[in-house]
This record gives structure tokens, C-alpha cells and sequence, in this order.
């Protein structure tokens, strides 16, 4: 069994300035990254530092920024939008306006609906330019799939692919740290059979986990997806990250001193003082996670590649339902998983945390007739 995944870090216009990960003498190589055209746009220095990625060995996956606009009320040009993909990657995403009504919140929160027709035709506006100005033959440009209920996803999918071929789609969860959301728009994509997926800001390794699993039962060729998580400064993050995955301590800052030294190679080459007494601490820091990040990504493939039985069991107790819900989905479709999942569903903790009308399937229309 081939792994059909891959896990895209977002490459920060900050981080960028002072590390990077894609040339073979950086101090690890991976050759994969995103970058949002969003910022690209807004910042040509980070252009500049994105264009020795090499295109020819990985994936440089272009965020269209369709989402940064749509929450800061501003306008890209999709012809802009497009040239900086071309510019900078081999593959990208449709300048999308997500269904986001000001009143709302940054997840929705149930406002997709009145937002619902002018959002997927301006969406179609701007697929359709930009298919007509791409100019590199080996671009991949790929449509996005929005809404909120499953009936606006379906319909959402149902218009946008009518404005010329994609050669993938990507998936937009929300909450992405609802695996449930995930799981659904995971098998909502395999019943449309969708070949090439691309799954937005996954930012924990449970969510990684789901890909994971569902990328090695897909009968698609291969689903990436991307995380910030690695290069979210900030204290809090910094903290949760190290403990997370080096076991080291709590409270880092404090604490640091004096532990044993961590094996990776950016702590191995740039030492632990940097993270304490260096101001590009940070930037090291993010590096050390990412880095952390790639290997559990590694070691998760290999456990589900070796020992499918060793997944079941190293996954969290209360996440098998998510898991059983994704198989019973790809098997049977998503109308009768959801029907079949609705309790578990319904009393999933993280079910608590999302928005209303998610989880209202069959029958329902909710904007999007
Ligand atoms: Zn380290």
C-alpha cells in the first residue's frame, strides 16, 4: 500500500525571511509547502523568497486568499491572483468567496445561507477568468467546495464544476478541528469521486489522523493538506507544541534550560539557547515544531502501512467513532452514515462545539435550492 497523502506546511512570509525547508542544504529537506496568495500579493518580498522552491520535486500549493479577503471586505483581482500562483507554485486554489456575512462569525455560524447564491456566483466569475488566464501547462488549479450543510456543499460542488475542469478540489471544514466535519466532507468528496483532494488547515494530529486513515481506503490518487501550526507564534502555542511532542516541559520559557537537549536537526544545529536569549527564537522554534510535525506525520503512515490493527489502537477511545463513521461513509454514502452516526454525532464533544445546521442532511435545503 502506497501512502496516498501529503502533509503541506504553510510557509510564513516571517520564516521564510530566515529558514526554510525545501532546498536540499536547509537544515532539513521537504519539499512541500503552501503559501497564500493573499499575502503573496500584499508582500513581493515574500514572492522573492518562494521562488527557489523546487518545482519539479514537490508540491507548492497556492491558498488563493479567497478567505483572508472575504474577512478583511477587500477584493482580489482573480487575474493577480492567478499570476502569483503561476508565479510562485505547480499548483493552486480558485479565488473562492466563501458564503461569510459580516454578522457571522469566521466559522459561519450559521450565516451561509443568505450569503449562498451571490458567494458561489462570484466564485464561478472568478474560476472562469482565471482558467482562461492560466498560462503554465503544468498547473494544477484546483476548485474549492464551500457551504455549510451538506445540501449547500453538494450544491455548491454542482456549480462550480460546470465552469471548466479542475484538477482537483479542495475541502474547506469548519470548524477543521471538528473531525466529524472533516469525516463528512471526506466522504462527501469520495461519493462525488473527486480524484484529487486537498484538505484546508488541518491543525492537530488527530485531524491528520483521519486523513490519513481516509486516504488509505480512497479510491482517489491523493489528498494533501495543510496546517499553520508549526509557524503560530505565540506563547501559548509555543508551550502546547513543545510539550505535545518533545515531552520536554510545560513551561518552556522557564524551564528550558537544563533539559535534556532535543535530537532533531534544528535544535542539534542551531542549539537550545536560541529559543531563549536569540530574538529569531521564535522563527527556530516554529522550525522545531514543524520538523516534530513531519515526523509524526511519518510515523503515522508507517504504523497505518504496517499495522492497520496498531492505528485502531494508538487512536484516542473517544475518536473511533469518527473512524468507523468514515468507513461506514465511504461504504455506504454519507446520507446513511450521518443517519447511522446521528447519535454519536450528536453527542460527540466536538459536535458540542460546532455551529448549527451542520449535521441536517437529507431533505434539507437551507439557502441552497
Ligand atoms: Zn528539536
Amino acid at each position: 500500500m502506497s501512502m496516498k497523502n501529503v502533509y503541506i506546511p504553510v510557509a510564513g512570509s516571517t520564516l521564510c525571511q530566515q529558514y526554510k525547508w525545501w532546498r536540499e542544504n536547509d537544515m532539513f529537506y521537504y519539499p512541500n509547502a503552501l503559501a497564500s496568495a493573499y499575502y503573496l500579493l500584499k508582500e513581493p518580498k515574500f514572492v522573492e523568497n518562494m521562488l527557489d522552491f523546487p518545482l519539479d520535486k514537490g508540491i507548492m500549493m497556492c491558498d488563493s486568499g479567497g478567505f483572508q479577503a472575504v474577512t478583511q471586505q477587500e477584493r482580489l483581482p482573480p487575474q493577480d491572483v492567478m499570476a502569483v500562483e503561476e508565479k510562485c507554485g505547480n499548483r493552486g486554489l480558485i479565488l473562492d468567496v466563501p458564503p461569510y456575512s459580516f454578522g457571522g462569525t469566521a466559522m459561519f455560524g450559521g450565516s451561509a445561507a443568505e450569503r449562498f447564491e451571490k458567494s458561489v456566483k462570484e466564485t464561478c466569475e472568478n474560476a472562469e477568468l482565471m482558467l482562461q488566464k492560466r498560462e503554465k501547462k503544468n498547473f494544477e488549479l484546483f476548485g474549492v467546495i464551500q457551504g455549510e450543510s451538506e445540501a449547500q456543499k453538494r450544491k455548491w460542488f454542482e456549480i462550480v464544476s460546470k465552469v471548466g475542469e479542475f484538477e482537483g478540489w479542495a475541502l474547506s471544514p469548519k470548524p477543521s478541528t471538528d473531525l466529524f466535519q472533516v469525516a463528512s466532507h471526506l466522504i462527501l468528496a469520495e461519493e462525488l469521486g473527486l480524484k484529487n483532494l486537498h484538505v484546508l488547515q488541518i491543525g492537530n494530529i488527530s485531524g491528520m489522523m483521519a486523513i490519513k486513515y481516509f486516504a488509505s481506503m480512497s479510491k482517489g490518487d491523493l489528498v494533501t493538506f495543510d496546517s499553520s501550526t508549526a509557524i503560530r507564534y505565540g506563547s501559548h502555542l509555543r508551550r502546547m507544541i513543545i510539550s505535545l511532542f518533545t515531552n520536554v516541559t510545560l513551561k518552556f520559557s522557564d524551564d528550558f534550560k537544563g533539559t535534556p537537549m532535543c535530537q532533531c536537526p534544528v535544535c542539534k544545529t542551531l542549539g537550545f539557547d536560541i529559543y531563549i536569549n536569540d530574538p529569531k527564537g521564535l522563527r527556530a522554534l516554529a522550525m522545531h515544531n514543524l520538523y516534530e510535525i513531519l515526523s509524526t506525520s511519518n510515523n503515522i503512515d508507517m504504523i497505518l502501512q504496517n499495522d492497520k490493527e496498531e492505528f485502531f489502537k494508538i487512536r484516542a477511545g473517544k475518536m473511533a467513532p469518527v473512524y468507523r463513521f468514515l468507513e461506514y461513509g465511504l461504504d455506504k454514502g454519507l446520507d446513511k452514515a450521518a443517519d447511522k452516526f446521528r447519535d454519536k454525532l450528536e453527542t460527540s464533544t466536538h459536535i458540542h462545539q460546532t455551529q448549527r445546521g451542520i449535521f441536517s442532511f437529507a431533505g434539507e435545503t437551507n439557502g441552497a435550492q
